[in-house]
């Protein structure tokens, strides 16, 4: 590991400011400063000490910021694209060492960990692209030698609020994106995973030195909430992208809201499989599996309710148990492992107090959940995955714990199970297992799934870049990444042009001298 951070010129006590090329020293930092300490959830090591943003270097980064939109929105789009794809090749050449640290850091296994930087990649490749196609409409005017046509404009100082549990992907996602449309960006990573950030800036700052990128284009503050909301109040800042909880993005809309500025959620989910008679058992089984244990259950689409037809109930609970049985839970970077650890103790304490309450809310437990201990587990963040059977009613089948529990619902009809999947109050990913082409369209159809991703014959998690992501209700409404989801940064202008003699009105309305 040690030889990772070194190539990733990460060290034991660094600067956590940065505007692209330069990193800052806190102003006011001395050792009595509160340091934001990076811990392994892996074995718990201290990994690194991140001196974190102080609110004076806030307004400097801004400021750098700012003065760095006017030089990089004359910039030329497909110029700004070519750069992106320089930074595509240096995630491709750090792959290994960045997934590593990902794994490292955030517990989640290496092939995931590798996983999130091939998704880095894939967006610079999607962005490169994007950068020659910010396509605006043209129409026919009313009135005569008249043109009409719409064109997209940068927004200005983009703030990126991040999630611990894809620490470098989402940044990407949005990063890119937005910097092809002409912005600049501000990044808040989460206070969990400090480190991989840090590596994300020094991985790029080459690119940024070698085309003369303005100091200010690609910015880094770090610490707790409190450095998110100096994001969320700033009026400098035009979009707030904000990934993470609902109870956070609910803070984050009011306040950006309050001054009328733009804000993109993505946000909690709840997502669930529907189960047929006429799912092929052999794919549904393996995708239930990884949706609810992958990443230790910490994915926003991470399966969480399974709602099996009643006819087949026994049989896929069987097969579940059996197919549980056989995964191996332990260090993620060993490959043979398929769960790594929850981020930190308060994770294995909400997923405590979860089981708690199946329990005491009338569930079965068909697999006990337990904390586990000794050689490999010193860091007390490895979790037994948990199976429950539990109640439709459940209030804790209503709420996101961030843990691998896999909650098993039944039913009777398929509009009784749309019911199921659509009751509850996040809406983010979803999917039914059938080969029948009726319940399948059903599922997919206005009166089907309500959330932003819905999946037939694939589980509820690994979305592809190309496609818009995100979800509808408490999961916020925003779209990222493919699709038309550039529009979200970049403002939008209509142009009427007169290239007659005369001034006729719209609506033909007579106004003469
Ligand atoms: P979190 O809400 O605790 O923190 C996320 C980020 O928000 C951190 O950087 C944190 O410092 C910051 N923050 C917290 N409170 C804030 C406030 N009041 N104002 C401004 N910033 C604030 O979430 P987490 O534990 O890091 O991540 C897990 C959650 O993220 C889960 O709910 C998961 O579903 C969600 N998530 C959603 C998506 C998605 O695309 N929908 C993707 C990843 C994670």
């Amino acid at each position: 590991m040690q030889q990772f951070l070194q190539k990733l010129k990460t060290q034991p006590v660094m600067s956590g400011t940065s505007t692209g090329q330069a990193f800052w020293h806190a102003t006011a930092a001395d050792e009595t400063d509160s340091l934001l300490d990076s811990y392994s959830p892996v074995d718990g090591q201290l990994m690194a000490r991140v001196h974190p943003t102080v609110r004076e270097d806030y307004d400097k980064v801004v400021e750098t910021a700012r003065a760095a939109f006017l030089k990089w929105r004359a910039v030329p789009a497909p110029r700004r694209g070519e750069i992106v794809r320089q930074m595509g090749e240096q995630f491709r050449q750090y792959k290994k060492e960045l997934g590593t640290l990902v794994s490292y850091e955030m517990g989640k296994s290496l092939q995931e960990g590798m996983g999130e930087v091939q998704e880095m990649i894939d967006i610079c490749d999607f962005a490169v692209g994007q950068s020659r196609q910010l396509y605006g409409f043209t129409m026919h005017s009313e009135r005569p030698d008249h043109r009409m046509y719409e064109q997209w404009h940068p927004l200005g100082v983009v703030g990126i609020i991040t999630a611990f549990n894809f620490p470098v992907a989402v940044w990407s996602w949005n990063a890119m994106l937005a910097w092809v449309c002409g912005n600049v960006c501000i990044w808040k990573p989460s206070e969990k995973t400090p480190l991989t950030a840090l590596a994300c800036q020094q991985i790029i700052k080459e690119v940024l030195e070698q085309n003369d990128v303005p100091e200010g284009v690609s910015c880094l503050i770090t610490g707790g909430r409190e450095a998110g909301t100096w994001l969320a109040e700033d009026p400098r800042i035009a979009l707030v992208s904000a990934t993470g909880s609902t109870r956070m993005g609910k803070a984050v809309a009011q306040t950006v809201s309050a001054r009328l500025g733009r804000y993109l959620l993505e946000l909690g989910g709840n997502n669930a499989i529907i189960v047929t008679p006429h799912a092929d058992l052999n794919i549904a089984v393996p995708a239930i599996v990884f949706g609810a244990v992958g990443t230790a259950g910490q994915r926003c689409t991470s399966t969480r309710r399974l709602i099996i037809q009643e006819s087949i109930y026994e049989d896929v609970k069987n097969r579940l148990v059996k197919a549980y049985g056989q995964l191996r839970i332990g260090n993620p970077l060993d490959e043979k492992n398929h769960v790594g650890p929850l981020i930190d103790q308060a994770a294995v304490a909400a997923y405590q107090t979860a089981l708690f309450h199946v329990k005491e809310q009338g569930g079965r437990l068909l697999l006990d959940g337990e904390v586990l201990e000794g050689p490999g587990f010193e860091s007390g963040c490895y979790v037994r995955p948990a199976i429950a059977e539990m109640p439709a009613q459940s209030a804790i089948v209503q709420h996101e714990t961030f843990a691998p529990i896999l909650y098993l619902l039944k039913y009777r009809t398929l509009e009784e199970a749309i019911e199921l999947q659509n009751g509850v109050p996040q809406g983010l990913s979803s999917a039914i297992f059938t080969l029948n082409l009726r319940e399948a369209e059903q599922f997919l159809s206005t009166g089907g799934s309500d959330c932003g991703i819905a999946n037939v014959n694939i589980g509820t998690s690994g979305a592809e870049i190309g496609g818009a992501f995100g979800g509808e209700k408490e999961t916020g409404g925003g779209r990222e990444s493919g699709s038309d989801a550039w529009k979200a940064y970049m403002r939008r202008q209509t142009n009427t042009i007169n290239y007659g003699t005369s001034l006729p009105l719209a609506q033909g309305i007579k106004f003469e001298l």
